[in-house]
């Protein structure tokens, strides 16, 4: 992305610039109740929330950084763009919308700050769900494995595989661990043997 338009909600040269920025992460907080602003989740219910709570920029700050004015590029953390949130949230969200394709970007910083917050929201809320279940499947499979793999020579893609029939396959959390395992070969539409 060349050049980026500024959200009109944004003010071009501000007073309150040099606002200190524990001063503007207590206001920011304060703003949210305390809660972040993405997900809601309420961080100063624990010291440890809040040790972990971050403050995010609404506008990416390449955004600023995009443009030819400079005087945009020192307000790129006027409080305006600084919300309150938890960790994963603003790992989650990233450098959205610059994350998506030019043209999308571009609609969504011409939105209103109401309209391109609730977008934000969306986004990240959407992205830590389907980040969860990725985890969640990555978990179902971990530590998981059979004693031998065929693979063909030329280029390693899998054949078959093969388990050795022991005692341990008649316990209850093996067994569930071998149905798991059956169906993934299944599902492969590979032998298992
Ligand atoms: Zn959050």
């Amino acid at each position: 992305m060349k050049t980026c338009p500024i959200p009109s909600w944004i003010p071009h040269k501000s007073a309150t610039d040099c606002e200190g920025l524990l001063k503007r992460f207590e206001r920011t907080m304060m703003d949210g109740e305390g809660k972040c602003i993405y997900c809601e989740l309420d961080l100063v219910s624990s010291t440890e929330l809040l040790l972990s709570s971050e403050l995010d920029h609404l506008v990416p700050k390449e955004v600023f950084r995009s443009t030819p004015e400079s005087g945009y590029t020192k307000n790129g953390d006027y409080r305006i763009n600084l919300v309150f949130c938890c960790g994963p949230c603003n790992d989650a969200k990233a450098n959205w919308p610059l994350s998506l394709p030019d043209a999308e970007a571009q609609k969504i910083l011409a939105l209103s700050r109401a309209n391109y917050l609730e977008a934000a929201r969306k986004y990240t809320v959407t992205r830590r769900r389907s980040e969860e279940k990725r985890v969640a499947r990555l978990m179902a499979i971990n530590r998981k494995h059979v004693d031998f793999l065929l693979v063909r020579s030329n280029d390693l893609a899998p054949v078959a595989g093969i388990e050795l029939d022991d005692s341990s396959h008649e316990e209850e959390d093996r067994q569930q661990r071998d149905v798991f395992v059956d169906e993934a070969f299944a599902s492969a539409g590979l032998p298992l043997l």
